[in-house]
């Protein structure tokens, strides 16, 4: 037991240090043509090419008549020769002296180059008034690829896809992108008193709530759907558990057992799989055992299994690390604020305080413990009190991980 204690003490390390080391070990996975409706939120990995103009024609803005401007005088009255309704094109050309009842979207008869919206019209007998003083050449007409040419860039490698860009794309009549992709991540939960919800709980169990609380924190990180693999506390059982995950996931979450006394556990479950072991041990509060390793790709974050320090190092560490593997930026939000109240520790440990920031300043919120989630509930984001930071007094600035 000794010797276990010394290897853990030599191999803490900072926050900083961790972050680092995920950041610089964590690899982007490969780019994937996925449909276009799957894309949203998703990393272009290729620049796509408009390959049409859009407009492909010459298109009216406005309800109203198209015309040639310059066989036309003011005051002069043009006949109305046919109209082009949304969806169709004229099948003869317009002829001098007339003019093209015409709906927007619609694409001007040859001939034509303005239009004229009704409003400032007036119709007599077939014979069209144009009543606006302001009209110019080519009024109230999209020309043909104004919005983009073909063979122009219409989305940058690297940009991500909005639900604007899909509709864009969509409009060039683009069906599938090549994008980097999300992971997908496997849970395992260990512990051999963990019960699923639904069922009334027996003598000496608890029901688990890491996979469901990491599902959510998933989910919200774009990731919809993730494996869930509940493990007793055996070796065989955990080792078989990485193996089987190892198959279809790019990162695996593990819950529980990566404590001081099991910490070997995760350690030699995952050196069973070929899993090289890059940290376990992080000077910080909550998660000081955290596993961090990787097999190629492939890599293992062994989370704590007390439910608020597993989804700490979600936030932290996984969430981050997640988006970097499709190309992105991690979507929460790093701030400097000011803190409401104070804060006292005795530890040299980075913590991460469960609190609540109302857009000026930052609440420690009742109940730190690292089991505790009905705090967790209320909070919007994680105050971080630096490992040498020993006193914080109100109105003292802190970094916070908004993460809601
Ligand atoms: P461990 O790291 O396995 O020693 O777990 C630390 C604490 O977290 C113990 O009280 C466990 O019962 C609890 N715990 C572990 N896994 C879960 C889980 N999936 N849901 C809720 N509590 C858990
Ligand atoms: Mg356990």
């Amino acid at each position: 037991m000794e010797k276990i204690h010394k290897v853990i003490s030599e191999n803490i390390i900072s926050v900083k240090e961790a972050k680092q080391l995920v950041e610089e070990n964590i690899t982007r996975l490969s780019p994937l043509t996925v449909p276009l409706r799957d894309a949203h939120g998703l990393v272009l990995a290729s620049d796509v090419i408009a390959p049409i103009d859009l407009p492909g024609w010459s298109q009216s803005s406005m309800d109203g008549y198209a015309f040639r401007f310059a066989n036309w005088k003011p005051g002069q009255l043009l006949r109305i020769a046919g109209e082009v309704p949304a969806g169709s094109k004229a099948t003869v050309p317009l002829a001098t002296g007339s003019a093209m009842r015409i709906f927007t979207g619609a694409p001007l008869p040859e001939g034509a180059d303005t239009v004229v919206m009704q409003e400032k019209t007036s119709v007599n007998e077939g014979l069209l008034n144009i009543l606006d003083a302001s009209l110019q050449p080519g009024s109230n007409v999209r020309p043909q690829g104004s919005e983009i040419n073909r063979g122009q860039t219409a989305l940058e490698a690297g940009q991500k896809i909005t639900p604007a860009g899909i509709g864009f794309l969509a409009g060039l009549g683009i069906n599938k992108v090549d994008v980097y992709p999300l992971p997908h991540v496997c849970i395992i939960v260990t512990g051999n008193e963990l019960q699923k919800p639904g069922e009334p709980l027996q003598a000496g169990k608890i029901y688990d709530s890491n996979s469901w609380s990491l599902q959510a924190a998933l989910n919200q990180a774009g990731i919809k759907h993730a494996e869930i693999i509940y493990a007793e506390d055996k070796l065989e059982t955990l080792s078989a558990a990485i193996n089987e995950s190892l198959e279809n996931a790019d990162v695996v979450l593990l819950t529980g057992g990566v404590s001081v006394g099991d910490y070997d556990f995760v350690s030699t479950a995952a050196e069973q799989n070929g899993i090289e072991r890059i940290f376990h041990r992080v000077k910080q509060r909550p998660g000081k055992p955290l596993f961090f390793g990787k097999k190629k790709n492939k890599f293992l974050f062994g989370l704590p299994g007390n439910p608020a320090s597993a989804l700490s190092c979600f936030y932290v560490y996984v969430e981050p690390a997640l988006k970097q593997m499709a190309g992105q930026k991690s979507s929460l939000r790093t701030l400097q604020v000011p803190l409401e109240g104070s804060f006292r520790k005795s530890t040299a440990l980075s913590h991460f305080l469960k609190g609540y920031y109302d857009g000026s300043h930052a609440k420690l919120l009742q109940g730190q413990e690292s089991f505790r989630l009905s705090s967790f509930a209320k909070a919007n984001c994680l105050i971080r009190i630096g490992e040498s930071t020993n006193e914080c007094r109100p109105g003292d600035s802190v970094e916070i991980i908004l993460f809601r």
